[in-house]
């Protein structure tokens, strides 16, 4: 069947699945894309995942508009470098915390698939949520239902296919705009995000091609390449072998109960699979699942409720196709505890106590000192000698901050702030601001040469950081690589 033969999948023709030249179920013999027209199955799962579907949605939408402590609730910053999640800012000195955030998030996602199979894939995934609860009812509304949409597909071009079509394409390009924006405010912020947009186009091209190419790839993903993207693409769906056990949930067909499957009268030796191929024709990734656990199966629930539908009519008992383990179905008992889903749950536990510890203990303020830039030191007219340094703070707390700079370790050292001798520090924010250490003549000579530079802020924190001094006298005035040291906090 090419692309433009009609590919609406018929109780009939439900076996194209099973014939040997079937490698995908998005490809036809020819090697040619086999177009899906799933039909939606409104039963008991339905709802509940288009409930979630919206929830999810709205979430997504809202994120970016939310803000705690006047920081967005999610802000991935990453031209700053900065990483804000539900009011904590990260910075790239934080590499512990967001290596363990990252790590956590990953053994999750692999305790939660251990335990309940693929369920982030037909619940939670933006692939399905917004394909089959954004884009296909703006399809089916426009275009009508699936067999006649594959009928008027695989017919000529008419007026009422144009304008179709023409109307469809131009609503996914209005959602799949908005959409783009929402998304790239995750990483620029809705107020910059504004500016930008009401701003001279010449002044941002970059924004526009950044948003033109998220549009397109949505648009392109949404439209046209669809169920591929979990069938080819993905490769969540290329670790399910692994990370799936017997006792994972999946969505099964009760085969003993099923088979023999078959449409005739006379049930008394056949299964209750009365062979409806409703099952297939909902599927959005176009696969039997008669026949087996799959990896292209994203465990939508959608046959489960075609299948509930059928069993209905029939007066028969739901569940011939279900939710349900590999054990269940060989009449075993399924266990959640389990060796592996022990030892995940002790690992996250782990990276969740560590992460909660770091973060616990993370200092009010990260602060660096160095050697400014240029002349390393200076002698002055009444021969004392003259340090520049710089000092970067950066106020991690949520309140706004102050702070001076002095200097001990030296007797009579004297420390000459550059600019204000106080530093007001807004909550979250970074600054950089530079002094002079000024030590009596000689003493580098005779004593140590190592000051300790102590930044004073107005809630009692002393930080000291210890800085080494150079002279005429030090070796060190010769190597550039020791003009360059950098000091933290001891
Ligand atoms: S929907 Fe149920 S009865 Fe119909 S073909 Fe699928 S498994 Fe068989
Ligand atoms: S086989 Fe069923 S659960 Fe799996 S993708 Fe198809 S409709 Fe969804």
């Amino acid at each position: 069947m090419a692309r433009n033969e009609r590919s609406f999948i018929d109780a009939d023709d439900v076996g194209i699945l099973d014939s040997p030249e079937a490698v995908l179920s998005t490809m036809n013999k020819e090697g040619d894309r086999r177009w899906l027209y799933p039909t939606p199955s409104k039963g008991f799962y339905y709802w509940w995942r288009l409930a979630v579907g919206w929830g999810l949605i709205a979430l997504f939408v809202s994120l970016p508009w939310i803000t705690i402590n006047g920081k967005p609730a999610v802000l991935l910053d990453l031209m700053s470098r900065e990483f804000t999640l539900f009011g904590t800012t990260f910075y790239p000195t934080d590499t512990l915390l967001l290596l363990g955030f990252a790590l956590g998030t990953l053994v999750s996602i692999i305790l939660i698939s251990a335990i309940f199979g693929r369920i982030w894939c037909g619940w939670g995934c933006p692939q399905t949520v917004y394909l089959e609860f954004v884009y296909r009812p703006i399809e089916r509304w426009l275009e009508g239902a699936e067999h006649v949409r594959a009928r008027r597909d695989e017919g000529p071009l008419t007026f009422d296919k144009a304008w179709r079509k023409t109307a469809k394409w131009s609503v996914y390009a209005v959602i799949s705009v908005a959409l783009a924006h929402t998304f790239v405010s995750y990483f620029v912020g809705w107020e910059r995000l504004l500016t930008w947009m009401q701003g001279d186009p010449r002044d941002h091209w970059g924004y526009f091609v950044m948003m033109a190419g998220t549009t397109a790839l949505i648009l392109f993903d949404f439209g046209f390449f669809r169920e591929q993207m979990c069938t080819i693409t993905c490769p969540y769906a290329r670790f399910q072998s692994v990370l799936l056990d017997p006792h994972s949930l999946i969505v099964s067909y009760d085969e003993e109960r099923g088979e023999p499957r078959g449409r005739g009268k006379e049930r008394s030796e056949l299964g209750d699979c009365i062979d409806c191929g409703a099952c297939v024709r909902t599927c959005p990734t176009g696969i039997d699942i008669r026949d087996g656990l799959q990896m292209e199966c994203v465990a939508c629930t959608q046959c489960i409720d075609a299948c509930d539908d059928i069993m209905d009519k029939m007066g028969w008992e739901p569940g011939l196709i279900k939710y349900t383990s590999e054990k269940a179905l060989d009449g075993e008992k399924t266990n959640i505890v389990r060796p592996r889903t022990l030892l995940y749950s002790g690992v996250l536990l782990a990276l969740t106590v560590f992460f909660v510890g770091l973060l616990w203990t993370r200092p009010t303020y990260d602060v660096n000192v160095a050697r400014a830039v240029g002349e390393p030191f200076m002698v002055l007219p009444d021969d004392r000698v003259a340090n520049r340094i710089r000092v970067r703070v950066r106020n991690q707390s949520a309140t706004e901050a102050r702070f001076t700079i002095g200097a001990e370790g030296i007797p009579d050292v004297q420390v000459n702030p550059v600019g204000p001798g106080e530093t007001v520090l807004q909550p979250q924010e970074m600054r950089r601001t530079e002094a002079w250490i000024v030590v009596p003549p000689d003493v580098l000579e005779r004593d140590r040469r190592e000051v300790t530079v102590v930044l004073s802020f107005d809630d009692g924190t002393e930080k000291r950081i210890p800085f080494p001094m150079l002279s005429p006298h030090s070796s060190e005035a010769e190597d550039p690589e020791a003009i360059n040291h950098e000091a933290s906090p001891s």
